[in-house]
């Protein structure tokens, strides 16, 4: 895979109900366009043997799901990297992830109301310093890395918003890139210890919104983005652009000329994926940075029920609609031609 270009593919799966759909998925759309990776971001929606208590829901994966959809998406030349949030997004608004609610003395912001509401927080983070939330966080990797075998793994990382809160009696007063540092190199450690594989992580809390002109989702403007100093160089780091820019995106380039492989994500919208990965492309090329150059990713965030699992297949046959999931289709036929 190191010599053929990666052209991945994003969603949410966490209902083993939808497994015959996702294989269709492969069959009628990812493999006839030529996507050789799916980044499937099961988080806690897993059986976890090791630690039955982070439960998310009984239509959560088993290791068998994982085992058969796996072996099944390499039959097609497809690879599989489980995404599993670290840190951040655990859980909605106050609401609590399945490993919050099972040990909710990891919770960076205890005081915040379960039914607390955007903007008085965005999402829940694990406190990156209790001495025991690495212990029962390797187990469930381990456990998706043991499922899956994987050959790379996505930890999440994206819009960590409540770090050093001044709700947490060890993180109060501390620097922010340190501790966001700190709970990427613990993952890092965590994933690669005897074993050949390597990470992933979304990297806008490693771009300084103020420099680049980015806004607060896909920039970070609370002190996060010292931290790309000191991160393992052997991270892939995967660059989300959702929207329209006349300035370009320049981060691409940021992230290559720092050591780390980067792969440039794009949503629904083909005039924003044109631009993005043909700069990166370009740039990469004219700054002998090619090596960096890792891929392309497509993402999707709508919610892949069985409706749009449909919808999609009447795309596959013809059907025209003037909606954002068509857009993502259109996206993901003409990938290879940006
Ligand atoms: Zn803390």
């Amino acid at each position: 895979m190191s010599t053929q270009q990666t052209t991945a593919f994003h969603l949410r799966f966490g209902n083993k109900e939808r497994i015959p759909h996702l294989k269709k998925l492969m069959r009628t759309v990812l493999e006839p366009n030529g996507f050789n990776m799916i980044v499937l971001e099961i988080d806690k929606n897993f059986i976890f043997k090791s630690h039955p208590e982070v439960h998310e829901g009984d239509h959560s994966l088993t290791k068998e799901d994982a085992q058969d959809l796996q072996a099944y998406a390499r039959e097609l030349g497809i690879e599989i990297v489980p995404l599993f949030q670290a840190l951040g997004h655990q859980g909605w608004g106050g609401s609590r992830s399945a490993l919050l609610r099972a040990y909710p003395e990891f919770d960076e912001t205890p005081d915040v109301p379960l039914d607390a509401e955007w903007p008085e927080i965005f999402c829940r983070s694990w406190c990156p310093l209790h001495p025991e939330v690495n212990d029962v966080v390797a187990d469930l990797i381990n456990e998706l890395i043991e499922a899956f075998t994987p050959r790379y793994f996505h930890i999440g990382m994206d819009e960590v918003y409540e770090i050093a809160s001044d709700q947490c009696d060890r993180c109060r007063g501390k620097d922010r890139a340190e501790l966001f540092a700190k709970a990427v190199n613990d993952m890092h450690a965590i994933i690669t210890k005897d074993r050949d594989l390597e990470v992933m992580m979304w990297g806008d809390r490693l771009l300084d919104a103020e420099k680049f002109g980015y806004d607060n989702w896909e920039a970070d403007t609370f002190g996060t983005h010292r931290a790309i100093h000191d991160l393992p160089k052997d991270i892939i780091v995967l660059d989300w652009h959702y929207d329209e820019r006349d300035k370009g995106y320049p981060t691409p380039h940021y992230l290559m000329e720092h050591g780390f492989r980067v792969m440039p994500a794009c949503w629904y919208k083909e005039n924003v994926a044109e631009q993005l990965f043909g700069e990166a492309q370009r740039d990469a090329k004219e700054h002998n940075l090619e090596d960096h150059f890792f891929g392309k990713i497509v993402t999707s965030w709508h919610h892949w029920d069985e409706e749009a699992y449909d919808t999609f297949a009447g795309f596959v046959k013809g059907e025209e609609e003037v909606t954002e999931l068509y857009r993502l289709y259109q996206t993901m036929k003409n990938v290879h031609e940006y």
